[in-house]
């Protein structure tokens, strides 16, 4: 069995990107494998949070990781601040790490991007990343492609501690990145990807979204002038995006999707597409609405990050002893 780990931010708007590009993926793999799903609450403060929101949207999202199907009795499911050794383990890796690497992040870069002094939070998140993972001698690492940078960065940080520090120290994780849909671009603007902290809602999907703002978001998808259906990412990446989100909610191949709508007009597709989405998101909201409420839920938490820490103590044990820290061994 392999040890599959990944975290979501508890940012709220958990949009079909986040769906198509990792948490679906999260789903299947507890089939044949360990998983431990997180919420990265300390990520989320790399941007500053009202407090009352945060907690609410920890557990917005602990209940949407039920809902989708993943199951507490199989997998771990936790929040990232209850275990204290992503915490540890990232000051440990912090020491192992350059700011010139770091500082070619691009998502460092994006996020940074117009402010003369970006919050050191928003420098170190991929070390806090890499910490998440190495915590449970991870061997997979499901997550969107916008994560491969970060990831080859934890491997590196992975392999360089382990060249110095002993073989022993860290197990060398892998991405796994979903072939389809593991981009799913913006609804007004393809050239972005389809993100939480958009300020136009209609430029994304929400999972809890209501029928009537899944039409509208969808019959107002940026699209083009030539009319005509075909797969073009570059001329038409409008229309190649509802293409290729259409092709992975139904499973069938995105030629096939063409061929269908050959001679139609864009109308007719988005709204059958807007169809299929209300209708796949309907089971999700509705086990969603029943935990969300439950009093469950705070129950399933406690009890994960018990399981979390019991794995994450003794990672944390054995990287200070190859480090030579502490005095309690
Ligand atoms: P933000 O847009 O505010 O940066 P986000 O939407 O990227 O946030 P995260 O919580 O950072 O949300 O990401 C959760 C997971 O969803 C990650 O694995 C990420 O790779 C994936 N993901 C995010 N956006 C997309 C997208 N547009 N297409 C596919 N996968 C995505």
């Amino acid at each position: 069995m392999k040890r599959v780990f990944s975290g979501i931010q508890p940012t709220g708007n958990i949009h079909l990107g986040n769906y198509l590009g990792a948490l679906r993926q999260f789903v299947d793999l507890q089939k044949d494998n360990e998983c431990i799903y997180c919420i990265v609450d300390m990520h989320a403060i790399t941007v500053p949070k009202d407090p009352e929101t945060l907690k609410k949207n920890i557990m917005d999202v602990a209940a949407l990781y039920l809902a989708i199907g993943i199951d507490p009795d199989k997998s771990i499911v936790f929040v990232q601040s209850d275990v204290p050794g992503h915490a540890e383990l990232s000051w440990i890796l912090t020491c192992s790490s350059y700011t010139g690497e770091l500082s070619r992040m691009t998502q460092y870069k994006q996020k940074s991007k117009m402010q003369e002094s970006a919050p050191t939070g928003l420098f170190m998140y991929p070390v806090l990343m890499a910490a998440d993972i190495l915590l449970y001698d991870t061997n997979i690492v499901p997550v969107g492609d916008d994560q491969k940078q970060h990831i080859e960065l934890t491997r590196d940080l992975a392999k360089r501690v382990n060249g110095k520090y002993g073989e022993d120290t860290f197990v060398i994780p892998e991405g796994r990145y979903m072939k389809s849909g593991a981009r799913i671009m913006s609804l007004d603007d393809p050239s972005s990807k389809m993100s939480k902290s958009a300020e136009n809602e209609y430029s994304r999907i929400q999972l809890l979204d209501s029928p009537s703002k899944i039409k509208k978001s969808i019959m107002r998808a940026t699209t083009d002038s030539e009319g005509i259906i075909r797969y073009d990412v570059e001329n038409q990446p409008g229309l190649a995006n509802l293409l290729n989100i259409y092709s992975v909610v139904t499973e069938k191949p995105v030629e096939d999707i063409v061929k269908e709508y050959d001679g139609k007009g864009y109308g007719a597709l988005k709204k059958d597409l807007a169809e299929i989405l209300i209708e796949s998101l309907a089971p999700i909201q509705k086990s969603y609405n029943d935990i969300r409420n439950s009093d469950e839920l705070k129950r399933i938490l406690a009890d994960g990050a018990e399981k979390a820490n019991a794995i994450a103590e003794k990672t944390v044990k054995r990287v200070k002893d190859n480090f030579g820290l502490g005095n309690r061994f």
